[in-house]
């Protein structure tokens, strides 16, 4: 009787597909596996299947498998039922899903035939071993004898005679008891041989192949075998208090929110709860918002879990993810992972905590392309399905996460020291306007700023300058007239990139040169814009003598080595003053700075968001947390500003969260925002842009009959073209308990009336962004 597979396909369809296996594959196959099935007239898609079942679906011509390409499953069990959540939950195809929580070497691909262009075993390398006896208790008789009888077999060929040589070199044969093996294609480079010569030595028996399994991870992590790792600090009074207090929270609370202010030890407690849970061999997850920015935060997380600790970030390469992959797959596994958002993806055993770190970071969420996640939220759903806990750390938490904890929905542990009685950092305001009244500003800086920068390092300590960043990327202007240059398919500016010199669209991918004239003024006076951070560093050198600036912003930090090469050499003092973007926010821990400078508060709060003082305040209460963090250093953090009598200011010098949080959180619900509803935005995307101007209309008019003045738009949002696609955004806010799959329902059942009334609206693609940041 055969059996039918039901498979996700990479396909951007919600349905799954189901498929006829032979006998054969019948008995081998199992929930998880990979499979490849034919899909349209000529192609192939690797799809996995999700359920067997010995009955055909009902009126289907099922087609057969093609092939069952692995002889285990890639996924665990329990990760399926997470990407349904996640696909209902965000409303996008399971398929998207799969495609983002794979990684790209088992992930399906289409093509004709021959689908699978990696095959999903373990790396090994081909090493050759020196059949050469060892120095035994003989003194080398044997050894002799064999070594004369090789040289006379290759006496007629000098080639095989040179890398003969060097296999006794490289082997250390004549040097050691156990002769090593040798990387075959290390010795064919150092020999400046091919892989004909070797085989004539293997034909003559003087050296065999063996294939090692090699981890690329165990190859990363050599620094770390011999690595002694060592026991957290104690932890202080506080610390243990609040501690404590965690650990009886979990009690009967899932999720608890440990909202500790800059430098109160969080990540020491985090440390003293990871080891606890590591013990009962359990594992930990714990999430970072960017892992460019957690350098430090590795070296700490090392030291005390060693080579089971394992970092999983978007600049590992396909092989290097397919590896944690299946080391997690397997049963040598792994204790703690430190991952971004995408890490909630990975095969988990039996996870016992989760820790979201920094859970405000908005970089938690993914914006384009589905499933647009956040990956805080993916890690509740992720910890109740293996019965884990959560606890999510911030100095400044989400409105959202404060607002369930003050509910009483999380738990809620508060730190409201820093470490060792270090005293936060004290923070005044300093008006632009008054300076640019009194024509004392120095380029962007007012007369306060430089004197207490050049104080700061006239007394050998540090300062860090932040400057908002406005953009995504550099683009280029017309110095003589302010031209930039636009994508011709997308509403977008080129971006510079330096690498190749390039001009290139972030969206479609389309490049150009530089330009050499401008179309606008027919000038070529073409320059970088950056983010102001050059002209931050320029006017400062100017300023002040004493002056060593180092940028770091998407300019400076291409790479994940130049980002680290900044901060070794800041923390090394090559460098007194750090000038960033948002990057220099977010958890570093240096010793020091006393001076910390923001550059303009005020383009941080006219931000057009409902969320814009909330970003805005923590913001400037995370980089204002780099100033002073060790034990006998007073911080100093000053704010340029035009109001400086703006309540959020206020909160901000105040160090007062609460506050902010209360009056924000009054605005969000007066407004029906979130934490009190949940927001919707459904895009629309079409090629006229008449048609979908019309069209979002009409559907607008519609979805208002029912939802009254819970739409907002249509719009065009930010980006309003894509790859010559007009776009329109329509934003829905329900009520948070409401069912998204529900809402989908109720949308897809409009848009069919809709396309069946009108042939050109069934022609717009509609997706969505389900709790946008
Ligand atoms: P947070 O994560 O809250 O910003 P950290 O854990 O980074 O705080 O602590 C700030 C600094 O204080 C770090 O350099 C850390 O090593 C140090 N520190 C905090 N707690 C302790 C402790 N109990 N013993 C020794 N050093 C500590
Ligand atoms: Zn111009
Ligand atoms: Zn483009």
């Amino acid at each position: 009787m055969p059996i039918y597979a039901e498979c996700i396909l990479p396909v951007p369809l919600a349905q799954t597909f189901t498929y006829r296996l032979t006998d054969a594959q019948s008995a081998s196959a199992r929930k998880g596996m990979r499979v490849i099935v034919p899909f349209g007239k000529q192609h192939h898609y690797t799809g996995i299947i999700v359920g067997l079942s010995p009955h055909a679906p009902e009126g289907i011509d099922v087609k057969d498998v093609s092939e069952l390409p692995d002889d285990a499953p890639v996924i665990r069990h329990p990760q399926y039922a997470l990407w349904q959540w996640i696909a209902e939950y965000y409303m996008c195809p399971i398929g998207d899903v799969m495609k983002a929580a794979l990684p790209a070497k088992l992930k399906p691909e289409s093509g004709k035939a021959g689908v699978i262009r990696e095959d999903f075993k373990p790396k090994t390398r081909t090493f050759v071993k020196i059949l050469i006896p060892p120095i035994g208790a003989d003194i080398g008789q044997e050894r002799n004898a064999k070594l004369s009888e090789a040289f006379e077999k290759l006496k007629r060929s000098p080639k095989q005679q040179t890398l003969f040589m060097k296999l006794l070199d490289m082997s250390h044969c004549l040097q050691k008891h156990d002769a090593d093996l040798v990387p075959q294609d290390e010795l064919l480079a150092e020999a400046g041989c091919d892989t004909t010569i070797m085989r004539e030595l293997i034909k003559k028996g003087l050296c065999e192949h063996q294939e090692v399994v090699v981890s690329r991870l165990d190859i990363a992590d050599e620094d770390f075998r011999n690595f002694k790792t060592e026991p957290p600090h104690p932890l202080t009074e506080i610390q243990k208090v609040a501690y404590r207090a965690i650990c009886s929270s979990f009690n009967d609370k899932s999720v608890t929110l440990l909202h500790g202010v800059t430098s109160s030890g969080k990540t020491e407690i985090y440390m003293h709860l990871m080891k606890e849970v590591v013990a009962q061999k359990r594992q930990v997850l714990m999430m970072v918002p960017e892992i460019a920015l957690t350098t430090q935060l590795c070296v700490r997380l090392r030291r005390v879990f060693g080579k089971r600790m394992v970092v999983y970030h978007s600049k590992l390469n396909d092989t290097e993810r397919t590896e944690i992959w299946n080391k997690m797959l397997g049963n040598d596994s792994i204790d703690l992972i430190v991952g971004v958002r995408s890490s909630v993806f990975l095969p988990f055993a039996q996870l016992g905590l989760v820790i979201v770190d920094e859970e405000h970071e908005p970089s938690y969420k993914q914006q384009d392309p589905a499933p647009r996640y956040n990956g805080r939220e993916v890690a509740l759903m992720l910890a109740s399905r293996h019965g884990a806990k959560v606890l999510l750390g911030s100095a400044t938490p989400s409105l959202e996460s404060y607002y369930l904890a003050k509910q009483g929905r999380f738990g809620y542990v508060r730190l409201s020291e820093r470490h060792a009685g270090v005293s936060l950092p004290r923070i005044s305001l300093i008006s632009l306007r008054e300076a640019r009244k009194s024509q004392t500003m120095n380029g962007p800086f007012t007369p306060a700023l430089i004197k207490s920068i050049n104080h700061t390092l006239l007394e050998g300590h540090q300062a860090i300058l932040f400057q908002n960043r406005r953009g995504f990327s550099p683009v280029i202007e017309c110095a003589a007239c302010g031209w930039t240059p636009r994508c011709p398919r997308c509403d977008v500016s080129l971006t510079y990139h330096k690498h190749n010199s390039r001009l290139a669209c972030h969206y479609c991918g389309y490049t150009q040169s530089w330009p050499t004239t401008c179309p606008q003024c027919h000038q070529s006076t073409f320059s970088q814009q950056g983010y102001g951070t050059e002209r931050i560093e320029e006017t400062i050198t100017r300023l002040i003598p004493l002056a060593k600036p180092i940028r770091m912003d998407t300019d400076t930090t291409g790479s994940r080595t130049s980002y680290e090469k900044i901060i070794q050499n800041f923390e090394n003092k090559k460098h007194n003053i750090l000038i960033g973007t948002q990057m220099v926010s977010k958890g570093l821990d240096f010793g020091g700075v006393d001076t910390v400078g923001i550059m303009n508060a005020d383009s941080l709060m006219s931000f057009p968001d409902f969320r814009a003082h909330e970003r805005a305040f923590q913001l400037m209460e995370q980089v204002a947390g780099r100033a002073g963090r060790r034990v006998g250093q007073e911080g100093e953090v000053l704010i340029q500003c035009s109001e400086p009598k703006h309540p959020l200011l206020q909160q901000v010098i105040s160090h007062d969260y609460e506050s902010m949080a209360e009056m924000q959180l009054d605005d969000r619900k007066k407004y029906f925002y979130p934490p009190f509803s949940r927001l919707i935005v459904i895009y629309m995307k079409g090629r006229y842009e008449d048609r979908v101007n019309a069209l979002a209309q009409r559907y607008a008019s519609i979805l208002r009959q029912a939802f009254g003045d819970r739409i907002l738009g249509p719009e065009a949002p930010s980006i309003s073209r894509i790859k010559n696609m007009y776009i329109k955004q329509i934003m829905l806010k329900i009520e948070r308990e409401a069912s998204t799959s529900m809402v989908r329902q109720y949308l897809n059942n409009i848009q069919s009336k809709m396309a069946h009334d009108d042939p050109e609206f069934a022609k717009i693609v509609f997706y969505y962004d389900v709790d946008p940041v």
